[in-house]
């Protein structure tokens, strides 16, 4: 390997200075049965349907001779604050596995045992927390936005001990292992780890892989500053990408943040239902509400500011990086508009539709409608202005509460506005509409039918859990209008999820 790596098999939790990477052999679990299995990503890398011996492997009681399984040391900012070292505490890549042809990608284990990263941690990880990681990534694939992949969901047929109720009081939960795949897991904090430790060879060493093996198609005297501008692309998009299905990522740490510009680290994630730019499912997030949806954007240039701290020792001059930085909110906010003006059907975004956006972003925040629900309420908007009662009758499946007066005269208002703009578009009006029902999902995994499938499981019971992943396949479609409704009330005070 290129990198400085500790080939000890040393299990035990430590600082490994100078150290890139540790090898780290799973360990064994009780009885590992596939509970899951993405036809489509092994379709797509090459892999045929699992034997008996796969299923070894993919919990951890088999590793054969072409692997080198190992964590990855990486550090990071937690919530504002540096962390120091942190590294894979409990995901052990097995290997690479290339396909003709999508190119090579790391096959990792999520939750097979300690690594010398795992600090207090035990290495593993609940049936709860491994079904949120498997549906949620390749519904996520499947929404078109950038992600990590989940290939497999094994149960162990272990207990792990959890605190389940935020409170301190534990209880056993099953345990299981999922396989996950990116071309690579590099994050921000593997590049601030190495500046931290001043170790600035491997610094640049790291750098230059990186673009050589991830961006090739960067060259020359100045690939570092056209890396970073990609990667500020790359990451602007992602959170583009995020705003525009709704999603909240929640813990959103530069340990948590890919230089790829992938979701990465699906844990106290959520979908949006009532449209709240507050909303924040990571119960440790609260009060500070650092990574609400409606933040992501500032948290992203923030985080963006790290990696930029960290690879500034690469730099001679380091205004280049500073001023390349501060251009983060316009690379941003044209992404933005671009894909609010997908959303609604807009044949171009001009300056003028800039207003309407953020007008319709206020109203929304106002009257906090079903996100989803509105979107497609849209798309079948009667051509014609209408006057609020109509508005008010043709919206209100998407009301978790019916809005005051002043904001349906909003609402409507705003509606005038946009029914004028779309009239003006040049395209048709089935090209704008075609648009608008590519650009809004239909279906989104919300939070709480993941939570409905997750207690089915842990009793065995899997009818719900394929149900969602079916619907997940095609979720701009109507294919699967039985889940197209509001969140029941239920479920409205529903616990975000811990990270465990
Ligand atoms: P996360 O909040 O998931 O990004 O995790 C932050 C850090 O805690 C990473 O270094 C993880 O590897 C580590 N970690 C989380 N859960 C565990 C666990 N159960 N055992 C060991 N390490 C863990
Ligand atoms: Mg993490
Ligand atoms: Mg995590």
């Amino acid at each position: 390997s290129t990198f400085e790596g500790d080939h000890s098999g040393d299990l035990q939790p430590r600082q490994t200075p100078g150290v890139f990477y540790s090898k780290a052999i799973p360990t064994p679990v009780k009885q590992p049965e596939l509970l899951a299995w993405s036809d489509e990503l092994a379709a797509e890398l090459g892999i045929s349907a699992p034997n008996e011996q796969d299923i070894s492997i993919l919990g951890g009681n088999l590793v054969t001779p072409t692997m080198y399984p190992y964590a990855n040391c990486y550090a990071g900012h937690q919530f504002g604050n540096w962390a120091g070292q942190l590294g894979d505490g409990r995901a052990i890549t097995l290997g690479e596995w290339t396909s003709a042809a999508k190119g090579s990608f790391e096959l990792q284990l999520k939750g097979a045992g300690p690594t010398p990263y795992s600090r207090r941690g035990d290495g593993r990880a609940v049936l709860r927390s491994s079904i949120r990681e498997y549906l949620m990534s390749e519904a996520m694939h499947h929404l078109g936005v950038p992600t990590t992949r989940a290939l497999a969901l094994v149960a162990t047929g272990d207990q792990v001990l959890r605190d389940m109720f935020y409170d301190g009081r534990t209880a056993y939960e099953p345990g299981a292992v999922v396989m996950r795949s990116a071309p690579s897991f590099l994050r921000f904090g593997s590049f601030e780890m190495l500046a931290a430790r001043q170790e600035t060879a491997q610094l640049q060493k790291l750098t230059d892989w990186t673009i050589e093996k991830f961006y090739p198609h960067i060259t020359g005297e100045h690939k570092t500053i056209t890396w970073f501008k990609e990667v500020m692309d790359r990451t602007a998009a992602l959170i583009v990408e995020w705003l525009r299905v709704g999603f909240v990522h929640g813990v959103m740490n530069t340990d948590n943040m890919s230089v790829l510009g992938l979701t990465i680290d699906y844990g106290p994630y959520s979908f949006l239902d009532d449209y709240d730019p507050g909303f924040t499912p990571n119960t440790t997030d609260l009060p500070g509400r650092r990574y609400a949806f409606g933040r992501q954007h500032t948290v992203a240039y923030w985080n963006l500011g790290c990696l930029a701290s960290a690879i500034a020792p690469l730099f001679e001059n380091t205004e280049e990086l500073s001023a390349a930085l501060e251009d983060f909110k316009i690379i941003y906010l044209e992404k933005y508009y671009a894909m609010m003006g997908k959303k609604l059907g807009l044949d171009e975004v001009q300056e003028d539709d800039h207003q309407l956006i953020d007008d319709l972003e206020e109203t929304l925040d106002r009257i906090k409608p079903d996100m989803t629900i509105f979107f497609q309420l849209l798309i079948s908007l009667p051509a014609a202005p209408q006057n609020a009662e109509s508005i008010m009758q043709h919206f209100s499946p998407s009301f978790y509460r019916e809005p005051d007066t002043a904001s349906l005269e909003k609402l409507s208002h705003m509606l005038q506005t946009y029914q004028n703009r779309f009239g003006k578009n040049k395209i048709t009006e089935d090209a704008a509409k075609s648009m608008m029902k590519l650009n809004n999902p239909r279906f989104i995994l919300r939070n709480y039918l993941l939570h409905q499938a997750i207690q089915e499981m842990e009793k065995g019971e899997s009818t719900l859990f394929n149900n969602l992943e079916e619907a997940m396949k095609t979720p701009y479609s109507a294919d699967h209008d039985e889940f197209f409704k509001l969140r029941p009330e239920w479920a409205a005070t529903q616990p975000g999820s811990s990270t465990l």
